[in-house]
């Protein structure tokens, strides 16, 4: 009896430990190792983010959102797939509320392995256009970004270029640079194709870009560009902030390199140019779901919006909200006209083309 009685209390014990442990709502900044309690503080007054974004504005957006509502953000940054990989590890036990990365085929990924929810709110259906978020509302897209061309303006003139198609031709043999098609964006946009155009052409494109590529694909979007610079190639296939970030820099280098492009919107006159995303979704297992949806409300407003794209050099998905100066000076454009879930359902054929036609 006694034995009994004693690993009674050793279990009552250690499942007094483990509560505590939970109800603490303890988060860390990943990235500065920082860590933040919210000693005091009721669990209905905070919202926990995971989140691959890493702007001092994302901050003071939170902070604003604190003050209108009373609700604490904490923010725990990391890299995205890791962040994919943590709360498949923490299962039912994770604290996060909502996760925050780029791209909706990532996106997408978290969706399928089950880690978001379905959200049924009027604001942000009314904030965020239909094609901007995911069919069944586990996902939403809170800035865009469009993946254009951009050439050297010494040795490209605007009037050579018309589509991505194009870019194909054996005119810019030798001239082409963009990034592996391991990098999320490019199966993105291989994606588009395959629901505009049909797994063929999809095909024959991705074929033809490596027949015409400069260089076996390295770097990221930046590096390309720099590569024009370089002399390596004529053109390059980039994301908007990219460019806007160059031109905007504090590393004088990179201005230079910027300076020497101009930025082209494909396909105008026929399918768009290709947009994606960075959004979030409220987690399977939030704790404090109303808060999250509370929070997406927020910053898909009309006032979170302006500043929360221009952080990052982004257009606003709510459509009421204001470009910056530097993307107006750009001028309006055509996008591709899909539901962004499509990016996410042809993610695996796009992977498989890719392969197929050799392209790193
Ligand atoms: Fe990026």
């Amino acid at each position: 009896m006694k034995k009994r009685l004693l690993i009674g209390l050793i279990l009552l014990f250690t499942a007094t430990l483990f509560l505590s442990a939970c109800g603490n709502t303890e988060t860390e900044d990943a990235s500065e190792g920082k860590t933040e309690t919210n000693e005091g503080k009721e669990e209905s007054d905070v919202v926990n983010l995971y989140t691959s974004r890493h702007y001092d504005s994302d901050n003071e957006l939170f902070s604003a959102f604190t003050e209108k509502t009373g609700i604490k953000v904490n923010v725990v940054q990391g890299e995205s797939d890791q962040l994919i990989e943590r709360l498949n590890r923490e299962g039912e036990t994770t604290k996060a509320d909502l996760f925050f990365t780029a791209d909706a085929g990532r996106l997408y990924r978290a969706k399928e392995a089950g880690l978001l929810q379905s959200i049924d709110s009027t604001i942000i259906n009314e904030n965020i256009p239909d094609k901007l978020r995911d069919a069944d509302n586990q996902w939403f897209g809170l800035t865009k970004r469009a993946r254009v061309i951009v050439y050297a303006k010494d040795r490209v003139d605007e009037s050579e270029l018309s589509t991505y198609e194009a870019l194909t031709d054996e005119k810019w043999e030798d001239r082409v640079l963009i990034r592996s098609s391991e990098n999320i964006y490019n199966q993105s946009l291989l994606a588009s194709f395959i629901e505009l155009n049909g797994s063929e052409d999809a095909k024959s494109w991705a074929n033809g870009i490596v027949e015409n590529m400069a260089r076996e694909p390295q770097g990221g979007d930046r590096d390309q560009a720099k590569a024009i610079a370089a002399g390596e190639g004529d053109i390059a296939v980039v994301n908007t902030y990219y460019f806007g970030n160059m031109l905007n820099s504090a590393d004088p280098e990179e201005v230079k390199v910027a300076e020497q492009l101009s930025l082209f919107f494909p396909n105008q006159e026929t399918t768009g140019t290709h947009v994606n995303i960075s959004g979030l979704g409220v987690t399977k297992h939030a704790k404090n779901k109303e808060n999250a949806i509370k929070l997406i409300e927020f910053l898909s407003s009309e006032e979170a919006q302006v500043r929360f794209a221009e952080a990052n050099y982004e257009y606003p998905v709510n459509p009421n909200a204001k470009t910056s100066e530097l993307l107006q000076s750009w001028g309006e454009f055509k996008e591709q006209d899909i539901n962004l879930t499509k990016l996410g359902e042809n993610n695996a054929e796009a992977v498989m083309i890719f392969n197929e036609v050799g392209w790193k």
